[in-house]
């Protein structure tokens, strides 16, 4: 299956399963490379710091049977970084594309 990508009337899509994630909804390249840099660069390593917490938080809870509180809080905190960045990605792309399809 093919994921849409988020700008309105973009006709591009991208495999739903990418570096072992599912996505539901992605940028394609051309829109990628209207946003800025920096926002480029910051959800690339909010998603690395949320998979990598990912990887480790599993590795603990099968060891320990279940996860500390702290635990918990720091895996909703990597993802709502990841998150927030990805919809300032979403909303730069769709604002640069304005006029352009
Ligand atoms: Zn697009």
């Amino acid at each position: 299956m093919r994921v849409p990508c988020v700008v309105p009337f973009c006709k591009r899509t991208g495999p739903q399963k990418w570096n072992d994630h599912e996505y539901t909804e992605i940028i394609c390249g051309d829109h990628w490379r209207m946003i800025s840099m920096e926002t480029r660069k910051n959800k690339l390593s909010a998603y690395r710091k949320y998979f990598a917490t990912c990887r480790d938080l599993e590795v603990i809870e099968a060891k320990n049977d279940g996860l500390t509180t702290e635990q918990i809080e720091l895996y909703n905190s990597v993802r709502a970084e990841a998150e927030t960045s990805w919809l300032k990605c979403k909303a730069q792309a769709i604002e640069r594309a304005g006029g352009i399809s």
